[in-house]
């Protein structure tokens, strides 16, 4: 799948269903999620293609602990010998401290059918990796320019938002929802009323486009559509 840019200095990787983000930042690329298993490859044939060498990538930023996400870190971080960061709940999955939850369907019968096509076949797991970084809500990571955390909890207990704030904003919602056929809760949550929480809070971030783990960035109206819908 080829590289598509969504942003200034912002790359998007489509790998199947779920997208994996690169920025580069000088000579340095950081990475945000990396997919389900076996999608290293992929990804480092992406920053060759933007001239880079895979030593060059020097941060793996995960949004949370599912297998479409955190499926390839291992592989990546031994293939560069990137810094990981997550928070610590869903770290200790990776790390295969905790086992994974197994996360229910949101309401609808569309979710119950994609969590039988799409979630269920997966098994709950993913390569053990070492996280060096725990991240907190509010941190704001050393990474082009500044990268803030944004805890959202609810899909899974440990998961992150991220707020590129350079150019008026890119906001990462990972899995918080999805915007694969239009704006909707995402496929499963460990806890749907955290989930909704944590849209709420999202809905307040000062953004000038958002991208999302599965399905298609929003910027200029979408932005304002993507407030009203998830606005408590
Ligand atoms: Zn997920
Ligand atoms: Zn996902």
């Amino acid at each position: 799948m080829p590289l598509k840019p969504i942003f200034p200095h912002v790359h998007v990787l489509p790998l199947g269903a779920v997208n994996v983000f690169l920025i580069e930042d000088g000579d340095q690329i950081t990475v945000i999620d990396t997919g389900y298993k076996d999608s290293e490859k992929p990804i480092l044939t992406a920053v060759q293609s933007l001239g880079k060498q895979p030593t060059d990538i020097t941060n793996i930023v995960l949004t949370h602990c599912h297998p479409d996400h955190a499926g390839s870190v291992a592989a990546l971080k031994d293939a560069t010998n990137a810094r990981t960061w997550m928070h610590r709940i869903d770290a200790e999955v990776v790390r295969g401290n905790t086992p994974m939850v197994r996360s229910q369907p949101a309401p609808g019968l569309l979710n119950q059918i994609l969590y039988r096509l799409v979630i269920k076949p997966v098994g709950p797991y993913v390569p053990a990796a070492v996280i060096d970084c725990e991240v907190n809500d509010g941190d704001v990571l050393p990474i082009a320019g500044g990268l803030k955390a944004i805890y959202t909890p609810g899909h899974s207990m440990g998961h992150l938002a991220f707020l590129l704030q350079r150019d008026g904003g890119l906001l990462f919602v990972g899995d918080a929802c999805s915007n694969m056929l239009g704006l909707a809760y995402s496929i499963v949550y460990d806890d749907l009323a955290e989930g909704r929480r944590s849209l709420a809070k999202l809905a307040q971030v000062e953004t000038s486009a958002i991208c999302f783990g599965h399905g298609k960035a929003l910027s200029g109206a979408g932005v304002g559509r993507f407030r009203q819908k998830w606005q408590a």
